[in-house]
């Protein structure tokens, strides 16, 4: 057994919350060989369950609003110029969101994420997103809500937050070094000051990253670092899902092994933030999703926003099967009879299923 990355989570146990590892520790992390795969986890899993226990925070999507988006995010099945056959729609109504987002609830999510496609909102858009908020909020009083809408402009943030949102998601998405390769309509930096913007209005920053378009490794260090010091409170980590009609649609430089030292390295970056497996899990990590439980402490419940996601049920399962519980929800889904969280339908309000 490698001591070496154990001895890494000993020191940044010791260190405090502020401590993570290296660049040059997470880079080993990211390169360590196959065999080793299972001592960088473990060393990993200390260090997640010093900070998380045995939870797994489950949240679920409901997208407000699908394609049409201007937008040229090479990664996007929504974007300007995809070919990815999804399903297009413009704003879902507040009974429609209610609907969706107590599907996701009654099956164990506890944090909504209300996404929009498009650039950012109009002050109209964010008029909706307060009155969806509002009603959900008096619906579910215990529900986080996380608003994913895009580029934000001044006052809009005090908005959301005032109207009861919890959480403003924007990702990163890669290091910004290889940003200007992945979306030429706007910049890292326009990125980065929506991030700000979210956190100065007291919202809990989300921001995370899509593995698999073309980074090196030093890049994906790269964006970790700078997630951390951005101070995310949480961090999705997507993995590329290459959609038939993007620039992507032929990129596949992912195995299950180098996804899971992707969390893994994550886990020893940011080792008190909340690690979310994102997009990909199924498709990417496949038999490897229970391992990486043991250093991520969060999922997406079902389906994502224009894909197919593993049943709900089995992501329930999977939390059960591997001894964690779902935060906020400890003593539920503690038999098979429990929920079956229902919604394979992801075009929201219609009997569509998912686009895969
Ligand atoms: S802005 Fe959002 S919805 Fe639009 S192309 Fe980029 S990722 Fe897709």
């Amino acid at each position: 057994m490698n001591a070496q990355f154990d001895q890494i989570a000993t020191r940044i146990l010791e260190g405090g919350p502020d401590s993570g590892a290296t660049e040059a520790e997470a880079l080993a992390v990211l390169r360590a060989d196959d065999a080793e795969l299972l001592s960088v986890v473990a060393a990993a899993s200390r260090l997640r369950r010093a900070h998380f226990g045995n939870t797994v925070k489950v949240n679920y999507l409901v997208n407000l609003k699908s394609g049409l988006c201007p937008e040229n995010c090479n990664y996007c099945s929504q974007a300007l110029g995809s070919q990815a056959p999804i399903l297009k729609y413009s704003w879902l109504s507040k009974d429609e969101t209610l609907k969706q987002a107590g599907a996701g609830l009654a099956g164990g999510a506890t944090r909504v994420c209300m996404v929009s496609s498009g650039r950012g909102p109009s002050d109209r858009d964010i008029d909706k997103v307060t009155e969806m908020t509002e009603a959900l909020k008096d619906e579910y009083p215990d529900v986080e809500v996380c608003a994913c809408l895009g580029l934000l402009k001044d006052g809009q943030a005090e908005r959301l937050k005032a109207a009861g949102v919890d959480a403003y998601n924007h990702n990163i998405n890669t290091a910004e070094s290889n940003h200007d390769n992945i979306v030429q309509t706007h910049t890292y930096d326009d990125r980065v000051d929506t991030i700000g913007k979210a956190k100065t209005a007291g919202l809990s920053p989300c921001s995370g990253l899509i593995a698999g378009l073309g980074e090196s490794d030093e890049q994906l260090v790269e964006a970790l670092f700078a997630l951390k010091a951005l101070d995310a409170d949480s961090i999705p980590v997507n993995f590329l899902m290459p959609f038939d009609g993007t620039p992507f649609e032929n990129t596949w430089e992912l195995s299950p092994s180098r996804c899971l030292k992707i969390l893994t390295m994550a886990r020893f970056v940011c080792p008190d933030k909340e690690v979310r497996i994102a997009g990909g899990r199924e498709l990417h990590l496949r038999s490897l999703q229970a391992l990486a439980l043991q250093v991520a402490n969060s999922i997406f419940l079902g389906d994502y926003l224009t894909s197919e996601g593993q049943d709900a049920k089995a992501d329930i399962e999977m939390i059960r099967d591997n001894g964690f519980v779902i935060l906020g929800a400890e003593d539920a889904f503690e038999t098979d009879e429990a929920h079956d969280p229902a919604i394979r339908h992801r075009g929201a309000g219609t009997e569509v299923p998912a686009n895969a």
